[in-house]
């Protein structure tokens, strides 16, 4: 009875092994394999033991008894992170100003010398002219890592330029009277929408102010101001994430990863246009958010629409595709049902892990814990040292995106790591060992297929 528990728990454990060895061969992640193989051999042997040498029996009973331990301890459940269940109010410890997205790199950038609005920026951070007068110099998207690799560059640049036509069409008024539905059912309808538009993860929130912009960038008018007074904001969003090709993103800081996140702003542009025009056939306001037209900073108001939480490295963190992902959102007044922030054990994953923060190139992400920034708990990451880096690789990068584990391909089973991570009081501590013993420590760009290969 005892040889034939063994060898049923056995068959069992090779069988697993044989299986991670297949997905992570799909994957492209050569040492996971290697790793999954030796684990499979390794039973494969004891095995041998248990049927052919019963005499040894007590080495696999006391390494299934071990593994048996172990098991048990990964069943303790997690205790919920009562900070993340607030969304971003649980992180706010101070006076937290709205964001102005006249403070983003990539804006201040695009600020013209000897213009009014170069001077009122700069009259107020005059800290920041001379370092941002160099970056604006470099500022490029142009593959230079890639030797500008024609054919990729031009694909970055056919995806970038469609959002920019989509910002003067993305305030849709009521075009009728307001059609009578109930929230629920809006709610159904707009997310299956965007769902078939292309989102993967859709979520619902109310607009929270820490997410609205006081000033943007395009304008550099106050927004939500009217001959000076406050005007209320639509009250919903609803938020949508499209999916970064892992493919693509495992190939940064190379062109392919510039190239795709110009493909997900494209349509994420497209998306938050026809949702907002759906909401406006519907008899209510919609306003697309997307790169070529922000009221809002996305990633928080992701959050708030129970998407995900924030990660070390600066991105969402969705719990089924990781940071993989490209944001867009639509304003709305027409009543939905919201979603609330969820807790998926982002922020004790990223605790133990620190993966993001040891391959980024610029040194931009923080190894330490979260500290107060305008008032909000946080990881700050440099945006200036991160834009130097892309302005001297000509891409976007996205090591940090790639390389977490959260990102892996939304497959059955890194859906069940992930079950594991939200449930566990002990997977978080230990699976970021475990990620670098399976997908190794450095950052390392994989191959791409012919037609998007630059070498
Ligand atoms: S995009 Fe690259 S340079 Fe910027 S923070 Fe991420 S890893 Fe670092
Ligand atoms: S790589 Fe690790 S530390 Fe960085 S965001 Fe992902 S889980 Fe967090």
């Amino acid at each position: 009875m005892i040889g034939l528990t063994l060898t049923i728990l056995d068959l069992g454990m090779i069988l697993v092994m044989l299986y991670m060895a297949d997905e992570s061969n799909k994957e492209n992640e050569r040492q996971a394999v290697i790793v999954s193989l030796l684990g499979a051999s390794f039973h494969v042997t004891l095995m041998y033991v248990i049927i052919y040498l019963p005499g040894l029996r007590l080495i696999p009973i006391g390494y299934f008894s071990l593994l048996g331990v172990v098991g048990l301890l990964f069943l303790i459940p997690r205790k919920p992170n009562l900070l993340a269940l607030k969304g971003v109010r649980g992180y706010v410890i101070g006076d937290a100003p709205r964001p102005d997205e006249r403070d983003s790199v990539t804006r201040r950038y695009k600020l013209v010398t000897g213009t009014p609005e170069y001077h009122e920026y700069y009259g107020r951070h005059s800290e920041r002219e001379e370092v941002d007068r160099i970056h604006r110099k470099l500022n490029r998207i142009d593959g230079t890592i890639d030797g500008g690799y024609r054919p990729n560059v031009a694909m970055i640049d056919a995806s970038f330029s469609i959002p920019p036509h989509m910002k003067g069409i993305a305030f849709a008024e009521p075009k009728k009277e307001p059609y009578d539905i109930t929230p629920e059912k809006t709610t159904m309808i707009a997310k299956g929408l965007a769902k078939h538009l292309g989102a993967k993860v859709v979520g619902v929130c109310k607009v929270d102010s820490l997410c609205v912009y006081t000033n943007q960038r395009t304008s550099w008018e106050k927004i939500w101001t009217v001959d000076g007074k406050e005007q209320d904001y639509p009250p919903y969003a609803l938020v949508m994430a499209t999916e970064m090709s892992h493919t693509h993103v495992h190939a940064g800081p190379h062109t392919p990863t510039a190239a795709e996140t110009g493909n997900q702003y494209a349509n994420g542009s497209y998306i938050s246009t026809v949702m907002a025009y759906w909401f406006s056939g519907m008899g209510y306001t919609g306003i697309a958010e997307h790169t070529g037209h922000y009221d809002v900073v996305l990633p928080p108001l992701a959050v708030q629409a129970g998407m995900g939480e924030i990660g070390r490295n600066g991105y969402l963190i969705t719990p089924t595709l990781g940071s993989r992902v490209r944001l867009s959102a639509v304003l709305t007044d027409m009543p939905l049902v919201v979603d609330d922030p969820i807790d998926i054990a982002g922020e004790e994953f990223c605790d133990n892990c620190m993966k993001c923060a040891y391959t980024c190139p610029s040194d931009s992400i923080p190894t330490s814990e979260k500290t107060e920034y305008n008032g909000t708990l946080k990881w700050k990451v440099e945006a200036e040292t991160c834009s130097a880096y892309w302005n001297q690789v000509g891409t976007d990068c996205a090591i940090c995106m790639a390389i977490c584990p959260y990102s892996k391909p939304d497959t059955p089973l890194h859906g069940v790591i992930r079950w594991i991570v939200n449930h566990s009081w002990l997977a978080p501590k230990v699976f970021p060992a475990m990620d670098d013993l399976l997908y190794g420590k450095d950052w390392k760009v994989k191959p791409v297929p012919e037609w998007l290969d630059w070498k």
